[in-house]
């Protein structure tokens, strides 16, 4: 009776083994004990006792676990819990067949473990378990623990455990993860580092549950149906061997190797090594982040060289870079230059202010974009001027005629409308090769034979426009020589008072008596703008005028005599001293003086120019704002400018045609000056029914060919008679008419 035998009296068993077992089990050399579900020892046999040194009385009703090594002390569960799984499964598959029949006792292969003496010593054993079946009487399972001292093997082969150790040192030392795979496709060993590579807990390797030693694993990877589908193809094909990257879902990266273990060419199974290569993965991933921003930096960089911040359009580098491979590309393509600047631009920013001149720079940059082919260049070369490079274009001609008219599109800024247009010279290089510079010349003698023609259009280059930019530059130089020599003479227009009837003011203009002929100012003006000689101009016609007028203007202080002043004049130096001095010196009265500005003069960013109108009005000179309602005027600006006279431009005059029309404009603007408290002459007056629309619209005074043509001062007095004849006819028709 086994039970008999080795129980603590505690447990009956029922079950009587054959004779003479009890005595076998007793004189087995192994060490053999009964361990219950809760993990008492229950029964043990003699070599048990002598294995751990304990007597049977102390070790039956003891917890097992006395008696393993530390690291070895919670298998036993789980192979318990293991063993009695397959004995359900077992036993239900054998059920039906044979009734009364006992179903194969659940077993494990043995495994190593390492037990504790009574003195504390350890040793190595093997030890084999099998499930105990459940007692009839329905009482707890058991487990049959089998153990076997192999210390001898050790001490028979101290040659092949030392071999072991080295390897296992070996093993130990390295810093990979090392875990080997027997041909079963169980688990045959793992190195310490696998172990804490992996975190998987001792216990866990020691049940040999390879599956959930396998579960542990794959949770914690990124990608773990990658690494199932590659561990069975490296199973499918025991020879292969393997190199790969395994993404951690806490971000740490291992590099994975494979090989088959051999032993003697003949497979017996896997090793896999880990390498923990996250540090070196993170640099790597630093250095290539840091590569990829240095060259987005360096692109970025690259590009802003080569763009213009405002407008995003190339720059005048890229362009001449552009222009140069152009050139260089294969013979008889055709190379079109089109140079463009926008017309009064100036004016824009003068008057309403940098922020809007901006945006209507880049709202031309993107105008042009639409214009032409995604490969053509538009370049901004600075300012307001704009470059297009076609090439191999078949229409150059009409892409030009393009960008003039969609331009002209109005456009609102800053509550403004715009209606902005340009001026473009197109150049191209058919047979005659020239160089990128020369190209670029024509393009640009072009350009200002279209603003000389009065803008708003394109010309392509000819060779004849080389004669008038030569006659340009003659003219500047010449105009040096003129003004030196006193060749700027004035010539006077009378301005007709709606108010007396009679001739109250005269308009100086000045003119350039060249080689017997007159050069119109619209000619010389500009150029002597541009190059400062207006300063001298000007006040070669005040004194001239003031020389010349002053017994005219002393018959009667209601006469005044009106001069042009340009901005250049009134920004530098002390234009109002000037006047007055000259006033003073000639015997003119101050009062008698008007000086005609146009509206652009006032936004200039100084106030020097406001406080010289201040001054001359101060001494009594009257103001005139000159050309009214061109360029980008407004009425909402007048007000508050030290304004006496507004002198509607010629423009609006010409409007009326028959007197019949509604020109609610023009209207408007002499209702406004009249309620600012203003004066209104209208200038360019050239048919009765002009003269008589704008009486009807209480005009103060009215100027032009009607009354007469500006004179030399000899023939002025009758050119007054003219006109005032020509008034009081006028006036005769009128009331004719309204009889
Ligand atoms: P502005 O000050 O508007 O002068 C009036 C211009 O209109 C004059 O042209 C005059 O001849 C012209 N005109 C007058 N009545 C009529 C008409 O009924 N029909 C037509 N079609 N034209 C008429 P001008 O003398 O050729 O002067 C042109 C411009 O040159 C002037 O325009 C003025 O801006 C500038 N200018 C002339 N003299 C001077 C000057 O001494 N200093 C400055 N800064 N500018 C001057
Ligand atoms: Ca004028
Ligand atoms: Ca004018």
């Amino acid at each position: 009776m086994v039970s008999h035998l080795y129980s603590g009296g505690s447990v009956t068993a029922s079950a009587h083994p054959p004779p003479g077992v009890e005595s076998v089990l007793e004189s087995s050399p192994d060490a053999l004990l009964v361990i219950a579900e809760d993990g008492t020892v229950r029964l043990v046999n003699a070599a048990a006792e002598r294995m751990f040194g304990y007597s049977r009385e102390e070790l039956v009703g003891q917890d097992h676990r006395m008696l393993l090594a530390e690291g070895f002390r919670s298998g036993f569960h789980r192979l318990f819990f293991a063993l009695r799984r397959d004995a359900e499964s077992g036993s239900a598959a054998g059920a039906g067949s044979t009734a009364d029949t006992t179903p194969a006792t659940p077993s494990f292969s043995p495994v190593e473990a390492y037990g504790v003496r009574r003195d504390g010593s350890e040793f190595q054993g093997e030890v084999a378990c099998s499930l105990l079946v459940r007692d009839t009487d329905g009482g707890p399972m058991s487990m049959t623990v089998a153990v076997r001292d192999t210390s001898h093997r050790l001490a028979a082969d101290a040659g092949l455990r030392e071999a072991l150790s080295l390897l296992s040192a070996t093993l130990e030392s390295t810093a990979d993860g090392i875990l080997v795979v027997g041909g079963d496709g169980r688990i045959a060993s793992v190195n310490n580092q696998f172990v804490s590579m992996w975190g998987v807990p001792r216990e866990l390797l020691a049940t040999q549950d390879d599956d959930a030693v396998m579960g542990f694993v794959m949770d914690q990877l990124a990608e773990p149906a990658q690494f199932v589908e590659k561990i069975a193809a490296l199973y499918a094909d025991p020879e292969a061997e393997s190199h790969d990257v395994l993404d951690f879902l806490d971000g740490r990266t291992f590099e994975r190797y494979s090989r088959p273990q051999k032993v003697a060419d003949r497979v017996v199974g896997r090793v896999w090594s880990f390498r923990d290569v996250t540090p070196a993965k993170v640099a790597q991933d630093r250095i290539a982040q840091a590569m990829s921003d240095l060259a987005e930096q360096a692109a970025q960089l690259k590009a802003l060289a080569f763009q213009d911040p405002l407008t995003g359009l190339s720059n005048r580098q890229l362009f001449n870079d552009r222009l140069e491979a152009a050139l260089r590309g294969p013979g008889g393509t055709a190379v079109d230059v089109l140079l463009l600047d926008l017309d009064d631009f100036k004016e824009v920013n003068d008057i309403l202010g940098h922020h809007a001149g901006d945006q209507l720079l880049i709202e031309v940059g993107r105008r042009l974009r639409e214009c032409v082919r995604p490969d053509d260049v538009v370049a901004r070369l600075g300012g307001d001027e704009f470059v297009v490079l076609l090439a191999g274009s078949l229409a150059p001609d009409a892409v030009a005629g393009r960008i003039v008219a969609s331009l002209r599109v109005p456009l609102w800024i800053d509550g403004t409308m715009l209606r902005p247009s340009l001026s473009l010279g197109l150049a191209s290089i058919k047979e005659d090769a020239v160089g990128a510079s020369e190209l670029l010349r024509r393009a640009d003698i072009a350009m200002y034979a279209a603003k000389a023609a009065g803008k708003n259009r394109y010309l392509r280059f000819r060779p004849e426009m080389m004669k008038s930019l030569v006659e340009r530059t003659e003219l500047e130089a010449g105009l040096r020589l003129a003004v030196d020599a006193g060749e700027i003479a004035v010539h006077y227009q009378p301005i007709v008072s709606t108010r007396s009837g009679v001739v109250v003011k005269v308009e100086a203009l000045a003119r350039w008596e060249r080689d017997g002929g007159i050069v119109p100012p619209a000619q010389f003006i500009p150029a002597a703008e541009r190059s400062g000689l207006i300063v001298e101009i000007g006040t070669e016609v005040l004194l001239k005028g003031c020389t010349e007028l002053a017994p005219w203007l002393a018959e009667d202080s209601a006469r005044a005599l009106a001069v042009n002043v340009s901005g250049v004049q009134l920004q530098h130096g002390d234009f109002a001293e000037l006047l007055l001095a000259v006033a003073r010196n000639t015997g003119v009265k101050p009062r008698q003086l008007v000086v005609e500005v146009t509206e652009s003069v006032f936004f200039h960013d100084d106030c020097h120019v406001i406080q010289q109108l201040t001054a001359l009005r101060n001494a009594g000179v009257r103001v005139a704002l000159d050309d009214f309602g061109t360029g980008f005027s407004s009425l909402g600006r007048l007000q508050g400018l030290p304004v006496d006279t507004l002198k509607i431009d010629q423009s609006f005059t010409s409007m009326i045609r028959t007197g019949d029309e509604k020109l609610p404009i023009l209207s408007c603007m002499v209702a406004m000056a009249h309620g600012l408290g203003l004066t209104v002459t209208a200038e360019g007056v050239e048919t009765e029914a002009q003269a008589e629309y704008l009486m009807k619209l209480d005009c103060d005074s009215l100027q032009g060919f009607l009354f007469s043509r500006p004179t030399g001062g000899p023939d002025l007095q009758p050119a007054i008679a003219r006109s005032n004849e020509a008034f009081t006819a006028l006036q005769r028709e009128r009331i004719a008419g309204l009889r």
